[in-house]
């Protein structure tokens, strides 16, 4: 079969290649892959910033946003021929940690688990693969191609769950939700709290165009430019850009009380703001600053039920390509106007 796989650290050798069937040691259950999100990760992969092939081989198959369909069930699932499926990204440490132990694997503490497409097992992008029946998520057939964005609702669903636990550390009626970055996880970090009832803004750099029109389509109010500039103290703030400035604005604009999660990866320090200007901001309002990554298993279900619950017409417009897994290069090139691109490996 092909599979899309990469030497990982090594920039410029990501192929489209003949590899074996999957080994029936990966899992029971045998997928047909139907398509495959590509991210931010993936690309880092590819210029080998990142990624590690399993333990005696020295290349990785890519990709862990997948949406398959099941060609064997194998022994003792519950799952039929023809289900719409996605695998669970992430595998508990061999210790285990104390989280991994109780299925935190999300909240791993020692960083030795291991993720699919990523950290030492093989991914998705593959014509078939296998997965342990306890790692699959079955999908609302309805859904059908936008399962494939289960994987990013996931990170999301973790995001709030986390900012709605840590609120009970006092009273605490939110009203307000910021979203900044209208990538394709704030995009659907918005989409959620609109679910959820509360009063929705998104901040994103784009002035007009997809953004903009998807984000009122959610009849939830878009801005552009910085966050300093906003008219309103946000109760919650997801912050999905990673970057400096937009962190340090967020401090500034929160409601007292308020809680920022970060789910965005950034580098580098504050452009405009020292760190301890940002503590005292923090401090004086009694802000909570969470940062969340991952989703163990509880957050899976939540976020195929949201996604379940989402205008399926407006999901779709998130998905602005589909590529064909010879053409994988092009997918990994971002052009203004995307949003999600997938690699489609069969029909739907
Ligand atoms: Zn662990």
């Amino acid at each position: 079969m092909k599979a899309i796989t990469v030497e990982p650290k090594r920039p410029g050798t990501a192929r489209f290649e003949d590899v074996p069937e999957p080994d029936a040691s990966e899992g029971s259950v045998l997928v047909e892959a139907v398509a495959v999100g590509v991210c931010g990760t993936d690309v880092e992969i590819v210029e080998g910033k990142y990624g590690w092939a399993p333990p005696g081989q020295n290349r990785l198959v890519l990709g862990h946003e997948s949406l398959g369909r099941v060609i064997d069930s194998g022994p003792g699932s519950s799952l039929k021929e023809g289900d719409l499926v996605v695998g669970i990204v992430r595998r508990p440490d061999p210790v285990p940690c104390p989280s991994c132990a109780v299925g935190e694997w999300d909240m791993c503490r020692n960083g030795q688990y291991t993720e699919r497409g990523i950290k030492q097992i093989h991914g998705f992008m593959s014509e078939r693969w296998r997965i342990e029946p306890e790692y699959v998520i079955k999908v609302d057939p309805g859904l059908g191609m936008l399962g494939v964005l289960l994987e990013p609702t996931t990170v999301i669903a973790k995001a709030f769950e986390q900012v709605l636990m840590v609120g009970q550390r006092s009273f605490w009626e939110p009203e307000t939700v910021l979203v900044t970055g209208a990538g394709p996880i704030g995009l659907l970090a918005a989409g959620v709290a609109c679910l959820g009832g509360y009063e929705v803004h998104v901040l994103d750099r784009m002035e007009t165009g997809l953004k903009p029109e998807l984000v009122r389509a959610l009849g939830a109010t878009y801005h552009s430019g910085s966050a300093a500039d906003l008219d309103f103290e946000p109760d919650v703030i997801v912050e999905c850009t990673g970057a400096g400035p937009v962190i340090a604005g967020s401090t500034e604009k929160i409601r007292a009380g308020g809680i920022i999660c970060l789910t965005g990866i950034g580098s580098g320090g504050f452009v405009n703001r020292a760190v301890g200007d940002v503590a005292a901001a923090v401090v004086l309002k009694n802000n909570v600053l969470i940062g969340s990554v991952n989703a163990n298993k509880r957050h899976w279900y939540k976020a195929s039920e949201r996604l379940a619950r989402l205008d399926r017409k407006w999901l779709s417009r998130l998905i602005t390509r589909r590529e064909k897994p010879e053409n994988f290069q092009q997918a990994l090139e971002r052009t203004p106007d995307d949003i999600k691109v997938v690699i489609q490996f069969s029909e739907i």
